[in-house]
């Protein structure tokens, strides 16, 4: 799902986001003040490619084993090769800006460009700070990554790992176990604050030395458009939704009054322990609480596979179907060779679903602890769609190995989940017949509760963050603020107050690993502006909840047509090869929608809104 991924921490730093900060560029003087020249650009850029290519290698091998055997070698190691290509990265973005007056062929400035702004982190100029900042990044996510809840401090088999903290979240419909598991899991990460307090101010430092106010400034210049107009963006975006999101609020939280009674109030915000998911960002969980009454009940996907005993890697194999039916390659063999499918029994993993792309060509790898259910079976679908790109983008100079913009990494996988309808699922045997209309709503309903419910979540991460780095939010009002943002757009809150000695944004992968979150935001609209699109060029004439593109050589070369082009143009080019728009459009989500709205605002009348 939206959250349990993120390419390699070391990718991340070296190549991720597109680039090139469109501020007003003057016309470049005939030579440039440094004395460089168009020849030593190419130079350059020939030896940042090689030489980012075989850190970047070395890197995600060490990450690779990090993540699926955690020890304090695996970490030190995976570390050390971290900080050599945070090192390198943050040489060459520094380089980069030497060649900022010359005259260059445009491929050749747009990897300039790219290359000025690919760092998520930027190491601080002193080699002691620069190493003690990639040295908390990999403790923390380790200390995540290993993370337990011991109820009355009992160890062993009685303390509880994230999986299991999540399966509990899901499944547990009695209010105080659920709340002592979400108090529980965010006691993990109290050890955290004082370590990302420390790691904001190294990171600030980084950042600073390539000329940007702080680290969020940097996360925002790598959007093709000024850092500012990017953050009105995403502000317009979410004006597009939020009144459908206030529909499914108070529908949501009138169904969990009846339930829970007074422990939800009538009006006011969601208790935070009650929506079926640690961080309420997906409340998928709970659709038998929020079910429609009189309304056949959804089918379970989740049913399904377990009847049917499918197997993770099965669950796999029918992921790479959908993209082979839209004419891609089928995935090498080292894939299934090398993947990590399950959870070992014997050792302890980094399970949050993530894609590998270890050689920067084929060596492309998931690693997932799967759990044969429909959530899974989504997460699979999305982890690939990595996969797919990585691949399509593997010809062009390592530079330019990446997605248009980083939320385009995150939508594609997203995008063919949209197509797993009930009739694609009639088409490859899992389900024997497509239920008719009358259980669109729930569908619809359930598809809400995953991805609508997520946006506020998805944009509200790097608020926070952004202005923790920027300085407006201090340590000491770090767990203050969240909540604040909390309350502000998801309209949830704890159950009680939580104090500042709480880290309780800690408790998120995210935050530990550093690895920026607008992405998903924008992944989450950009995935129903590209099926609006791939519909179109599938021919399908259903609502747009009800076409699957599945088998569509005709969409799949469109897609194709866009993966490929890697990062080597700005975004709008990339979304106008796949859609023909250039700017992004929640409005496909609203369309994807609008059935629903109907129905919600039937439900909900008289009902007390917002809170
Ligand atoms: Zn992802």
């Amino acid at each position: 799902m939206y959250s349990k991924h993120l390419l390699a921490l070391a990718l991340a730093a070296i190549v991720a986001g597109s680039a090139l900060i469109a501020r007003a560029q003057t016309a470049p003087p005939a030579a440039s003040p440094s004395g460089a020249t168009a020849a030593e650009a190419r130079q350059f850029l020939e030896d940042a490619n090689r030489e980012l290519l075989r850190l970047w290698i070395g890197a995600s091998r060490a990450g690779w084993v990090q993540g699926t055997y955690i020890t304090p070698d695996t970490e030190a190691m995976a570390a050390q090769a971290n900080e050599a290509a945070v090192n390198a990265g943050t040489r060459y973005a520094k380089e980069a800006r030497r060649f900022d007056g010359v005259t260059l062929p445009p491929q050749d400035r747009r990897q300039m460009d790219v290359l000025k702004n690919s760092l998520t982190m930027s190491a601080p100029p002193i080699p002691e700070e620069a190493e003690a900042m990639t040295r908390l990044v990999a403790s923390m996510e380790s200390t995540y990554g290993s993370g337990k809840y011991c109820p009355d401090n009992v160890t062993g088999d009685a303390c509880l790992d994230i999986e299991e903290i999540t399966k509990i979240m899901a499944e547990s419909r009695n209010p105080e176990r659920l709340r002592d598991v979400w108090e529980g899991w965010h006691t993990i990460s109290v050890p955290l604050k004082k370590d990302y307090a420390a790691f904001v101010t190294l990171s600030n430092k980084g950042a600073a030395a390539l000329g940007y106010p702080d680290t969020g400034a940097m996360w925002r210049g790598k959007y093709d458009m000024p850092p500012d107009a990017f953050a009105r963006d995403l502000d317009r975006l979410w004006e597009q939704l939020r009144p459908l999101y206030l529909s499914l609020h108070t529908y949501v939280r009138s169904r969990l009054h009846e339930k829970y009674g007074a422990a939800v109030p009538e009006r006011g915000p969601i208790p935070a322990h009650l929506l079926g998911n640690l961080w309420q960002q997906d409340w998928t969980n709970i659709y038998d609480v929020v079910a429609p009454a009189g309304v056949p009940p959804a089918f379970s996907l989740t049913d399904r596979l377990v009847a049917r005993k499918m197997e993770p890697v099965e669950m796999v194999k029918v992921g790479e179907r959908f993209f082979t039916s839209l004419g891609f390659e089928p995935l090498p063999k080292t894939f299934w060779d090398r993947s990590m499918f399950t959870k070992p029994r014997d050792r302890e993993v980094v399970c949050h679903a993530s894609a590998w792309d270890i050689d920067a060509v084929d060596d492309v790898r998931i690693r997932m602890c799967i759990d044969v259910n429909d959530e899974d079976f989504t997460t699979i679908h999305h982890e690939l769609g990595h996969n797919f790109y990585q691949r399509a983008y593997g010809t062009l100079p390592m530079i330019l190995r990446d997605s248009a913009n980083d939320g385009f990494h995150e939508a594609v996988g997203d995008t063919l989940a949209l197509s797993v309808t009930p009739e694609y699922l009639v088409k490859i045997g899992l389900l024997e017949s497509a239920p008719d209309a009358s259980a669109d709503m729930g569908l619809l309903l359930k598809s809400a509760l995953e991805r609508l419910a997520f946006l506020p979540f998805g944009l509200l991460v790097d608020q926070w963050r952004w202005q923790v780095f920027s300085g407006k939010i201090a340590p000491s009002d770090y767990n203050r603020a969240w909540w604040d943002l909390k309350l502000r757009y998801q309209g949830v809150a704890p159950a009680s107050a939580r104090g500042d000695a709480f880290f309780d944004p800690g408790a998120k992968y995210h935050v530990p690993a550093n690895t920026p979150y607008s992405r998903y935001f924008l992944a989450r609209i950009l995935q129903f502006q590209f099926h609006r699109a791939l519909a179109r060029e599938a021919g399908c004439t259903t609502p747009l909840h009800r076409c699957s593109i599945y088998g569509s050589r005709q969409a799949g070369q469109r897609l194709k047509a866009m993966l490929e082009m890697g990062a080597s143009k700005p975004w709008p080019d990339a979304l106008e090869a796949l859609t023909g728009e250039r700017q992004m459009d929640a409005g496909a989500m609203a369309d994807y929608f609008a059935p629903l709205k109907t129905w919600l605002d039937e439900q909900n009348r008289g009902k007390p809104s917002g809170w």
